[in-house]
């Protein structure tokens, strides 16, 4: 928390130092400094309380010109201040070179994915609605369909408007071995929106289920919404009779609103192409 003598400081100081007079300055009817710049008094006199009953003195003040240029410098501050704070949420979150640079004009448009391109966006322009809602999504299908990347897309858009985000997967955090877990839950939970990168990747241990079952539990206690991506199909989730599986299933169905990634797998058309090219370049 800020203290009192934070906040005044930067006032005192920047007071002080507007009591030298400058080029162009005057003093007006009353004796009081006034800028020669804005017009207005760099002084005032004020009523102080003494031993000896009350005194009048002058005391240094902002004129205009100075309080604007005070205040364009905190602004300034706050702003780098702001910054570092996305760059650190950026680093704690498990995003590769790819996935920090994805934007929603840096998604490749196909017709297959149109749709999911929109819906990202609608949801991450109305997340303030989602959040109050405790609305998330899970992106299903292919590998490669480009899920992973959407949900970097929707994250990287709300960090850039200083919404906390965590992007992380089960894998990794069921890697944290000497991890308190409810420590771990406590600081994923102070995170707006929580992503889940591929979910069914994980071990399917007894222990490894339970600890997944407790986060995602967690998270639905908390009220706030995560992204799940995962390979899984709905057929998988849905026909799922292991109740070890379908409790984890069944809290994810009532929290996320289900979206499915179709279409050709973009690393398939890429080898596809690629494969493409080779025979045109060898056999024609
Ligand atoms: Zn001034």
């Amino acid at each position: 928390m800020e203290s009192q003598m934070e906040l005044i400081r930067p006032v005192v100081k920047a007071a002080a130092k507007a009591n030298v007079p400058e080029d162009g300055d005057y003093t007006d009817s009353e004796g009081l400094l006034v800028c020669g710049r804005c017009g207005t008094r760099r002084q005032i006199r004020m009523v102080v309380q003494s031993r000896n009953g009350p005194v009048e003195m002058v005391v240094p003040a902002l004129c205009e010109c100075r309080d604007e240029e005070r205040k364009r410098e905190e602004a300034d501050r706050k702003r780098k201040e702001d910054m570092e704070v996305v760059k650190s949420m950026r680093r704690q979150s498990l995003m590769d070179e790819r996935l920090l640079g994805a934007t929603f004009d840096s998604f490749q448009v196909t017709a297959d994915n149109a749709r999911v391109l929109r819906l990202c966006k609608r949801y991450a322009e109305g997340f303030d609605e989602m959040l109050e809602k405790n609305q998330g999504l899970l992106f299903h299908g292919e590998t490669g369909t480009g899920k992973t990347f959407a949900a970097a897309c929707i994250a990287n858009y709300l960090l850039a408007r200083k919404v906390s985000v965590v992007m992380t997967s089960f894998v990794k955090l069921l890697s944290m071995q000497n991890q308190d877990d409810e420590q771990l839950i406590a600081r994923m939970n102070r995170a707006k929106l929580l992503i889940v990168d591929d979910l069914g990747a994980e071990r399917s241990t007894d222990y490894a289920l339970e600890r997944v079952y407790n986060i995602v539990d967690s998270r639905y206690r908390s009220r706030r919404p995560v992204i799940f991506t995962t390979n899984l199909s709905m057929v998988d989730m849905k026909g799922n009779t292991d109740v070890r599986f379908s409790r984890i299933y069944d809290r994810i169905f009532e929290l996320c609103y289900p979206v499915t990634f179709a279409g050709k797998s973009w690393r398939k058309a890429d080898a596809a192409k690629r494969y493409d090219e080779m025979k045109a370049f060898l056999e024609e």
